[in-house]
């Protein structure tokens, strides 16, 4: 879905990609882990096309829908008509929009504005316009980091049973080593501007903690 050779990105004189590749394959579930600050955002504002890259080569097939850490929802729009700006201008159906909804069971609250949301529901209703557009490739910033243990356990759930149903890529950036073991099929360590590691999930879910050793033992190198 995505191929990505020799990336590099820049802020004045600091290099935060230098010379990244990384591929994405269809239906492939691939979590970045990162120190804060080493680019991890940067790389899914590259990938997303919102941002330009210096150099290197990007090969994007299909669709790309991204979700970030805090939602950016528009306050003057009601619930389902956020949904709506997930096609970019390519539709303004309701039934689309309720769809989505349904599909991350914030069906009943269609017609809520967005300040009424709970944190998880914004959450959620970030995804659904992800989802609007069926995306081939699914960028998500963090997705979960600012929810609860419970909710965040139910949007683990969620988002599987949504990958098992639609099978976009996704690349899934987090903070959090047992959320990338427990959903990605492959777990990659960005460090220094560069992929410094990869570790390919071969157990089924749930995972064995032998994993959990080898994948921390990459992150703390
Ligand atoms: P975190 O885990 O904290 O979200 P991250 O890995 O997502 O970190 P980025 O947001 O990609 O990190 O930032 C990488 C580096 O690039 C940081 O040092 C940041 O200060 C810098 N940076 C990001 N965006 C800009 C910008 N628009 N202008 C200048 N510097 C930037
Ligand atoms: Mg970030």
């Amino acid at each position: 879905t995505v191929e990505v050779n020799g990336l590099v990105r820049s802020f004045g004189n600091r290099t935060v990609l230098s010379g990244l590749d990384v591929t994405i394959g269809a239906g492939e579930f691939v979590a970045l882990l990162g120190r804060s600050g080493s680019g991890k955002s940067t790389l899914l504002r590259v990938l997303a096309g919102l941002d330009p890259a210096a150099d290197g080569r990007i090969s994007v097939k299909g669709r790309v829908s991204v979700a970030f850490q805090q939602p950016r929802l528009l306050p003057w729009r009601r619930v389902w008509r956020n949904v709506v700006l997930g096609l970019r201008g390519r539709g303004t159906d309701r039934a689309l929009a309720e769809r989505a909804l349904d599909e991350v069971q914030l069906g009943h609250l269609a017609d809520a504005w967005p300040r009424t949301l709970s944190g998880g529901e914004a959450q959620r209703l970030s995804l659904a316009r992800a989802l609007v557009r069926e995306p081939d490739l699914l960028l998500l910033d963090e997705p979960f980091g600012a929810l609860d243990a419970l909710t965040r356990i139910a949007m683990h759930e969620l988002v599987v049973d949504l990958w098992q149903r639609h099978r976009p890529g996704v690349l899934l950036v987090t903070h959090d080593v047992d959320e990338a073991l427990l959903l990605a099929d492959r777990v990659l360590i960005l460090d220094g501007g560069v992929i410094t590691a990869e570790h390919i999930l071969t157990s089924r879910r749930p995972r064995r903690a032998v994993d959990h050793a080898d994948v921390r033992g990459l992150v703390l190198n």
